[in-house]
Order: structure tokens, then C-alpha cells, then sequence
């Protein structure tokens, strides 16, 4: 098909100061959980992209020497020679399809609290190092000399850039992690010499690096600068001193990149944060310089990208997770093939591998950082096998998308589903308050299955072990997902307590089945420490009711911290009037109320409520699998070669989980088995002499 004429100003190309970019499609840096530790997963992640079409490709941000660094965070490193090699991967995969390749450098001074390096942190003024994990460490103010170094350092990061064929060095100064941020900052730069004080001389180091650079490389590589769009604080780098600045420094670098100030704000989730947000902090700046401007804002549509350039807000889409999620956005659009976008959800789980120090995953790409460990690719799946059909039982995301990579692969595809809709969890999740995107899991499997010819599908079928037996097919699948606890079970009690039978007592899938209380006094007890619980009490609250939330944790939907979200959460739940009980566990249910205990002292009190809503854990229903096991000596005759169990079914976790079971399972579907062999590539650390 035809690219719609509409989008042909996305195509254009677009020059940046010596390099020119193919199109306007900017792969802002973004982490990804592999880094130093696992470059070659990096490199291939980065190469899908080249693929797909993006016109600029960046890297995650690169500490540039060994005084400051960021562990446990793992990002990757240029900090002597031996760095160039994986570097120089990384850039070829970049350009291998024509995009510009894009090195961010950082030097993370007050961010940075060098618990791998041992070295005392320097930062533009002495302080606490202000990272995420409240480290006791201080940094100490850099002198002249100090200053003098740092220069030398982002020369020799330059060169090594260039050396290992990048055609962009981007500076970092943005999300209250760069150095260059913390000069201009007044907030974080409190020196009284020529590099602080007016915000030309806050700019001078910035000036320093910039003109050196620039000598280093010859002016052959294109330089841009990577900028908050707003520092809260009463001494924060605010919007307006940023357009100041960009309005005195019009010509500094080669292009602005301009992103929200904190990475909480930047990359907020869908629940608090819609498509383009970031808009009126980033409108007008184009007036204000020359040079080209980028900005983020989830863009997953192709017409809000057009409007972004046509009415003059920016020159190039931005996107870190719209191009994770689909690698192949730029050639879709350009292919006119729009409805077989892979939407961003934006729910942030590719964020909490980098948190976590795990490796990123996407909820909506299950290839995404498997590119190179399992050789997946997020738009092509290897040639059928010799099996001929597979069922999979259970329309969830695990199941749906078993049904569309073994559908792509070429076999006969059962899907039956025991309700009259496909989605599964998410069918019911997309209707709470939030998380409507999160329907594009199903929405996009759905509409990838319906043209297959060879995948049909089977509504109100709840399949028994009998049905299974009885429908001949080479391999079965089980995806029948998991339902909710209604009892205490999961991490503070690992058995059942007590409960009075007078007390309604409520699970997170009968509240999204519309049961459950609208009015009174609502307990709601989290043990599970994600996103449900508070998003049920915004549910509760709705409808009426007065909400205690109860959580053994420290802080509400702890584990939210790795979504850049907990904060905001927090919040919101606060705005509604919610009562947070924290540090505190539900124990027995009462005729009247709840019994709580402080998770320190062992005290205990009593929370008079009307109903309890219990967040606690799930039981994977795998019912149907074990029946099928239960009978494996019939099998053959049924002409069933295997059984699986896959995604919430065998184990509950988030939606990302179960899109990655149903990949593995139809990627592996007639592969040779491996035995006890590590399932996917790793490098390993030489042995040093
Ligand atoms: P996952 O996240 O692993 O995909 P979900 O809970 O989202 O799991 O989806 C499971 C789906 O399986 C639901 O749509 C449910 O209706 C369906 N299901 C459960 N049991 C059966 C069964 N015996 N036969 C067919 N479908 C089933
Ligand atoms: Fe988007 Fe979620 Fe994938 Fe991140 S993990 S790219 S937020 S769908």
C-alpha cells in the first residue's frame, strides 16, 4: 500500500548542522536495562529500529568517566578506549538502514553517587547526591582545575564518539540528571566564580563543551543538546529561563531536544498523562532559534505527529516508547499501514527493567531486548515447523498472542475463548479508571488475527479436558488466566485468617464485574503493592465510597516506583480523600470491620468498615491443564503430541508477562528441545590476566 499523502511531511528529510536525517521520525535515548552488562542486546534492540525506519537513532545515555556513574542503574559506558568497540557495533546497527546514529553523553555530577567507582562524586556544588535510592553520599563542589578535567573528559568523549562512528553527540542536561542541567540550574548551582550566578555564566561550561566538541570533531558531527522543558522549584530552571536561554543561545547546538523535567513527568503513564502533553511547554521554542527542535509526548498517532510539525510546535517526533512498543512505526506509517500499528500503552514496564536492573521488557513487544539473546524480531517470526495445528485455550494476552505469532508462522490456529470477547484481563482492566489504553493489547492482536486464514476463532467455548481430547489437534495450549484472591493470602499472610461470613468481602475481579459496594466505609487491603488496589479505590471513590487503604508497605502501590508512577499514585489517592494505613496489615475480618496490625510492633487495632476489598494475590487457573495431564495416556490416540500451560494460567504477573509467554510459546512451537540449557544468549565476562 501507499503512504497517505497526508504524512508525506513526516518523510521529509531534515538537516541537522553538518548531518541530514532521512525523515522525522527521532528515536529520543532511552534506557533499557542492558548496557554495559549486555551490549550486544542493546545493539540488535537498536538495529530493529534502523530497520523500521527511524531517521535518528540514539543510544541510552553514556557515562562518560569513571568519577561519576550511576550503579545500580545500567546504562552504558565510553569510559576509556576499550569502550569504543561495543560502541562502534552499536552505531553501525544504527546507520544500517540510513538513520543518523546518536551517542548521548552523560556526566551525571549531583546525580551520580559512584558506589561501583568508589570515587568521591564532584558536582557543580557541593551537596547529597539527589538519585532515586537516597545513597548517604555527598558530592563535593569541582574547583577550576576540576572544571578544566571535565572538559578534557567530554573532548576525549567526543573523540572516542566519533571513532566509533556516530554522527550526533547529544549532551545530556535534562530530567535533573546531567551535569550541564545542574550549571544552568540555580537550584543546583550555587557557586559565586565565572560558572555561576547569571544564566550566562551558568551557560559558560555549557559554551566550553560545546566549542570544544565542536573542534575536537572537526564540526563534522552534528551536536545536540537534551534540555528539561521545565525544573520545578522556586530556584528550578524554569520553562521561561529555558526559552531565555534558548533565546541567547539560538545557535548554540545543532538541534534542541527538549524534554519534560523529571523523568516522572517525562515519561508519564497513560493513567496520568494523555498523548503530546508536553505541548504547551514546547510551543513558541521553534520562533526562538533556527535550529531543529524535538520533543516527546507518547506520539503514537500519526496524525498528532503531523500536526506537531504543520502547526509549527516541532521538527522531529520524539519517541523513546512508541518505539519500543513498535519498532516499525516509521515504515508502517510510510507503508500505509496504520491499523497494523503496535500501539504504546503506556504503562511503563519498559521503565522498570532499567529500574529493577532486570533487562527491559515491553508489554506490547515481547521481542524488545530479545532481538539478539532469542533472536525474536518484533515483525518477523521463523518458518512453520512440521506440527499442523495447535488450540489454544483462553483469549487473554498470553493466549492472543500464541494464536498471532503461531498464526504468522503458518500452523492451523484454534483460539477458543469462553466468553463472547477476546482480551481477557485487559477487557475487564480497560474499563477501570485510567487505564483505557491498556485495551490496545487486545485491540491490536485482534485486529492482526481477524485477516489470518488460518486462525479461527471460537467465542462461549469453555473448553473441558473431554472438548480438548475430542477436537483433534496436533498441540494444545492452556491460557486461561488467573482470577483474584478473596482472603489475606499473599505476602504479609501466607495462609487464610479468619473472616466473619456478615462481612462483604470483595476481590478485584468482582469489582470489575460492577459488584461490590457503592457507598459506606470500604477497606481495601493491598498486598499486592502494583497498581490494582489503587486504582480500585479511585473506583470506590466514584462511586461513593469512603476509603481506608490498607498496605503492610511503606507507601502505596510500592512497586510503582519502577513505573515512575508510586509519587503520582500517592497523590492522587490523597487528593480523593482516601485514608492511607501504612505500614499496616489486614488480619482478621470482623462482623463490623477489619482487624489491623502495625507490620513493626505487632499492635492491634480495628478498622470499623462496611465491606473489605481484597488486592492481595491471584491463582492461576489451570484447571483445564491439569485434567489434560491427568490424562496423558490418552493422548495419542487423540492424536495430541503436547500440553501447555502458559501466562497467568501457570503463573500470574503483569500483562507483559503473558504477551512473552505466548511469543515463546509460538516461537518455540517444533524447535528442537534444549534440555537444561540457558533459553537465550548472554555474553559473559572474560577471565583478566
Ligand atoms: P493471560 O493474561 O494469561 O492471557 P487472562 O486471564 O487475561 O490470561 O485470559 C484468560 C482467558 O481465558 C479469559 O478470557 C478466559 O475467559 C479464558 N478462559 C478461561 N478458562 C477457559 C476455558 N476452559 N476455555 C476457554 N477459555 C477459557
Ligand atoms: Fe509502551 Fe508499556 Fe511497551 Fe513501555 S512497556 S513501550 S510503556 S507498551
Amino acid at each position: 500500500m501507499a503512504r497517505d499523502p497526508r504524512y508525506d511531511v513526516l518523510f521529509e528529510p531534515v538537516r541537522i548542522g553538518p548531518k541530514v536525517a532521512k525523515n522525522r521520525f527521532f528515536q529520543v535515548p532511552h534506557c533499557n536495562g542492558a548496557g554495559y552488562r549486555d551490549p550486544m542486546a542493546a545493539v540488535e534492540m537498536r538495529r530493529t529500529k534502523a530497520e523500521g525506519g527511524w531517521g535518528v537513532i540514539f543510544t541510552e545515555q553514556v557515562e562518560i568517566h569513571h568519577t561519576s556513574e550511576i550503579t545500580p542503574f545500567i546504562e552504558l559506558r565510553l569510559w576509556d578506549d576499550r569502550d569504543v568497540p561495543p560502541l562502534a557495533k552499536m552505531a553501525e546497527a544504527m546507520k544500517s538502514h540510513g538513520a543518523l546514529a546518536g551517542i548521548e553523553l552523560a556526566y551525571s555530577g549531583i546525580n551520580g553517587p559512584n558506589l561501583y567507582t568508589r570515587e568521591v562524586p564532584r558536582a557543580v556544588s557541593a551537596g547529597p547526591i539527589l538519585t532515586f535510592t537516597s545513597d548517604p553520599v555527598q558530592a563535593r563542589a569541582m574547583d577550576r582545575q576540576d572544571i578544566r578535567d571535565l572538559r578534557r573528559w567530554y573532548r576525549a568523549a567526543f573523540r572516542r564518539s566519533q571513532q566509533a562512528g556516530f554522527d550526533i553527540v547529544c549532551l545530556y542536561g535534562a530530567h535533573g540528571f546531567g551535569i550541564l542541567q545542574h550549571f544552568l540550574s540555580r537550584a543546583t548551582n550555587q557557586r559565586d566564580d565565572e560558572y555561576g550566578g547569571s544564566l550566562e555564566n551558568r551557560a559558560r561550561f555549557l559554551r566550553e563543551v560545546i566549542e570544544e566538541g565542536r573542534e575536537e570533531t572537526k564540526g563534522e558531527m552534528a551536536i545536540s543538546l537534551r534540555l528539561s522543558l521545565h525544573e520545578e522549584g522556586p530556584k528550578g530552571f524554569s520553562n521561561e529561563e529555558v526559552r531565555e536561554f534558548i533565546a541567547s543561545h539560538a545557535e548554540l547546538p545543532d538541534l534542541w531536544d527538549l524534554a519534560q523535567g523529571t523523568w516522572e513527568k517525562c515519561s508519564g503513564t497513560s493513567r496520568f498523562v494523555e498523548e503530546g502533553a508536553q505541548e504547551a511547554l514546547v510551543a513558541g521554542i521553534k520562533a526562538l532559534t533556527p535550529k531543529p527542535v524535538v520533543g516527546v509526548g507518547r506520539f503514537t498517532s500519526a496524525d498528532a505527529m503531523v500536526r506537531q510539525i504543520r502547526s509549527g510546535v516541532l521538527d522531529f517526533i520524539g519517541a523513546a516508547r512508541p518505539s519500543i512498543a513498535d519498532p516499525f512505526l516509521p515504515n508502517k506509517i510510510d507503508e500505509g499501514r496504520i491499523e497494523d500499528i503496535r500501539e504504546c500503552i503506556g504503562c511503563n514496564i519498559c521503565v522498570s527493567g532499567d529500574m529493577t536492573q532486570g533487562i527491559s521488557r515491553c508489554t506490547q513487544n515481547p521481542a524488545f531486548m530479545e532481538e539478539w539473546r532469542k533472536g525474536w524480531h518484533p515483525e518477523r517470526v521463523r518458518a512453520k515447523g512440521e506440527s499442523g495445528s495447535v488450540l489454544v485455550v483462553g483469549g487473554g494476552p498470553s493466549g492472543l498472542e500464541a494464536a498471532r505469532v503461531l498464526g504468522m508462522r503458518g500452523y492451523a490456529v484454534t483460539l477458543a475463548e469462553a466468553g463472547r470477547s477476546l482480551g481477557g484481563r485487559v477487557t475487564q482492566e480497560r474499563r477501570l479508571p485510567g487505564l483505557a489504553a491498556w485495551g490496545r493489547v487486545a485491540d491490536y492482536r485482534v485486529g492482526q488475527i481477524a485477516p489470518m486464514p488460518n486462525v479461527e476463532v471460537f467465542f462461549d467455548s469453555r473448553l473441558t479436558a473431554e472438548d480438548v481430547l475430542a477436537f483433534g489437534v496436533d498441540h494444545v495450549c492452556v491460557a486461561t488466566g488467573a482470577l483474584w484472591r478473596r482472603d489475606v493470602v499473599a505476602r504479609y499472610h501466607l495462609e487464610p485468617g479468619v473472616m466473619d461470613a456478615t462481612m462483604p468481602v470483595y476481590s478485584p475481579d468482582d469489582l470489575m464485574a460492577g459488584a461490590g459496594p457503592s457507598g459506606g466505609r470500604v477497606v481495601i487491603y493491598d498486598d499486592d503493592h502494583y497498581y490494582m488496589a489503587s486504582v480500585l479505590a479511585e473506583l470506590l471513590v466514584a462511586r461513593g465510597c469512603a476509603v481506608e487503604f490498607v498496605t503492610p508497605a511503606a507507601k502505596a502501590a510500592e512497586w510503582s516506583d519502577n513505573t515512575l508512577e508510586q509519587g503520582v499514585i500517592q497523590r492522587r489517592l490523597l487528593e480523593l480523600g482516601v485514608t492511607l494505613h501504612l505500614n499496616r496489615a489486614v488480619g482478621a475480618v470482623l462482623a463490623g470491620g477489619v482487624e489491623v496490625e502495625c507490620t513493626y510492633t505487632g499492635r492491634l487495632g480495628v478498622l470499623d468498615c462496611d465491606a473489605v476489598v481484597m488486592v492481595t494475590s491471584r491463582v492461576g487457573q489451570d484447571g483445564l491443564y491439569q485434567d489434560l495431564r491427568a490424562r496423558e495416556a490418552e493422548w495419542a490416540e487423540a492424536g495430541l503430541r503436547s500440553v501447555r500451560v502458559i501466562g497467568d494460567a501457570e503463573a500470574p504477573a503483569p500483562i507483559a508477562w503473558a504477551t512473552y509467554a505466548g511469543r515463546r510459546y509460538a516461537e518455540e512451537m517444533d524447535s528442537a528441545d534444549i534440555g537444561d540449557a540457558l533459553p537465550f544468549r548472554r555474553q559473559v565476562v572474560g577471565v583478566a590476566d
